[in-house]
């Protein structure tokens, strides 16, 4: 891009003018859009793959089954349009003879924000990134997307885009509800956040990058929404009792979730509580064994590995903080080798600088004193996607202080399970109090995803012949709608 300015400028009025004349198409065209994209992308699963396995280091069999979810999320979206209820209908029929006023008919539905600007994740070169979630959502909301592709993976994002376009024409969509702008620079995404016609952001991606975004959209004259979902070290908390039993088998089960994809996963384990005692020392001891023995794999890309050495060695010469396994000695460029240390609470709650995410194949393990030592962690940790407590029944029945404080602070909360694996179904929240997300109110997974990209309107005495047909009285749609406080077809 030689002018900036000027090139996104036009696309921007591009997407506008797409958006004017996407958001009257019908909710099963936009269905058989989204469709047709899970079909382009099915058709050219291996080619995608490959090249992508080329640009990220991921393998094959993890970017198979994420080009599988991104479908997978993109026909969740296509079944909610084609059910029609997402719209959030309500209707109030006129009263003309109320006393002492005469009441007006009332209806009100969700209705698409405009243009959205959506940022390509790099560590989900499918699933969060081109045809990912925030675009789904948005085109199902009925906005336009201007997708920022990732650098780490441009082949991927064209070739994705690409087929993106082939299914909107297919569906008789307009050409410019889905626009791809790439290049290197972040005055391209300053520009995207700050120009007039964009309403929304999405964004997946550290905290400097989701936070400066969200910043220049509330600098501009008409603030817009920015749903950046950034870090979180997703707590886990160790009842002792359990460990006591469950030991070798949590061990087996963490050692996999911190080093899966070289622990490049925003809901990667990056923190462990439990409570000093001999059971903590043996889990300590068997969870370094286990990670002793994974090899280090290649990180993402250049800047995420040096991110990690740097982010790692800071955590490391913290006071109190001892390493206690690391899978290599020597470690090769680019390679995220698997790292586990330990802190006493008392140094770890002395020292914000050991609350931050160390984005990689890391864990820290806090020795608390006491559960009630376990809790004050829990209440002075910032806001965080995922918290997980590992206990016996009697032991989570007994200690509701410990899992309310969890829940104070955390978009999901696990009991005896990771936080790695987020299931994309309705009932999934993928979000969190900040820093974990800019809004805690939304989610970045599942079908709610699509309530970041609309706004409530109301229609005032609106004859029948000029409502949408989401709010007809003849409900047209047969969809469900609170009619009169009641709910129905
Ligand atoms: P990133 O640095 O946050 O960048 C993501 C996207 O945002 C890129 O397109 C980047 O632009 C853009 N961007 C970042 N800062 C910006 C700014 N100030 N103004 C305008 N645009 C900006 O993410 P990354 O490159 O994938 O990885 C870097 C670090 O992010 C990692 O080491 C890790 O700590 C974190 N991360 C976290 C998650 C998570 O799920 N929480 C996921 C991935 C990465 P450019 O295209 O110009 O670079």
């Amino acid at each position: 891009m030689q002018n900036h300015a000027e090139e996104i400028n036009q696309v921007m009025s591009r997407s506008y003018a797409a958006f004017c004349d996407y958001r009257k198409i019908s909710g099963n065209q936009k269905a058989d859009f989204l469709d047709g994209i899970a079909a382009m992308l099915e058709q050219a699963s291996a080619a995608l793959v490959a090249v992508a396995t080329t640009e990220t280091n991921l393998p094959e069999a993890r970017l198979s089954g994420e080009r599988m979810r991104t479908c997978n999320q993109l026909r969740q979206f296509s079944a909610m349009l084609r059910e029609g209820s997402w719209v959030d209908a309500r209707i109030d029929t006129a009263q003309p003879e109320r006393q002492p006023l005469p009441k007006p008919d009332v209806r009100k539905m969700n209705v698409a924000l405009g243009p959205v600007v959506v940022f390509g994740a790099s560590n989900f070169p499918f699933a969060y990134s081109t045809a990912g979630v925030d675009t789904a959502a948005a085109l199902a909301a009925g906005c336009s997307v201007v997708l920022r592709g990732h650098p780490a993976h441009p082949k991927t994002s064209l070739a994705v885009a690409e087929l993106i376009s082939q299914a909107a024409h297919k569906s008789g969509i307009p050409k410019d509800t889905f626009i791809h702008v790439d290049g290197p620079g972040f005055e391209i995404g300053k520009l995207l956040v700050q120009h007039p016609q964009t309403k929304a952001v999405g964004f997946t991606g550290s905290y400097s990058g989701g936070k400066a975004l969200y910043d220049y959209a509330q600098q501009r004259p008409e603030p817009i929404p920015v749903f950046s979902e950034m870090g979180s070290i997703n707590p886990v908390y160790l009842l002792p009792e359990s460990l006591k039993s469950l030991a070798a088998q949590t061990a087996e089960q963490y050692s996999v979730s911190i080093t899966q994809s070289v622990g490049q996963f925003c809901t990667n384990p990056g923190l462990i509580i439990g409570v000093e005692r001999e059971s903590l020392r043996n889990f300590i001891t068997l969870l370094s064994d286990k990670l002793k023995q994974i090899p280090p794999a290649r990180m993402l890309h250049e800047g995420i590995s040096k991110s990690f050495y740097h982010k790692r060695a800071q955590a490391l010469k913290q006071k109190g903080v001892d390493l206690v396994a690391m899978s290599v000695s020597e470690e090769p460029e680019n390679y995220g080798v698997p790292t586990l240390a330990t802190v006493s609470a008392d140094d770890f709650l002395n020292n914000p600088g050991l609350h931050d995410e160390v984005f990689g194949p890391y864990s820290l393990i806090v020795r608390a004193k006491d559960i009630k030592q376990m809790q004050a962690i829990a209440e002075n940790l910032p806001g965080q996607l995922t918290s997980t407590a590992i206990g016996l029944d009697a032991e989570l029945s007994e200690h509701q202080g410990l899992l309310e404080a969890i829940a104070s602070r955390a978009g999901r909360i696990i009991l005896n399970g990771v936080p790695t694996g987020v299931e994309v179904c309705p009932s999934m929240h993928h979000g969190g109090p900040f820093p974990a997300t800019t809004d805690s109110r939304f989610s970045s997974v599942g079908i709610d995803a699509v309530k970041r990209f609309v706004r409530p309107l109301s229609f005032q005495n609106y004859p029948e012949s000029l409502l949408p047909d989401e709010l007809k009285t003849s409900n047209p749609l047969e969809i469900w709608r609170l009619f009169n406080n009641e709910l129905r077809k």
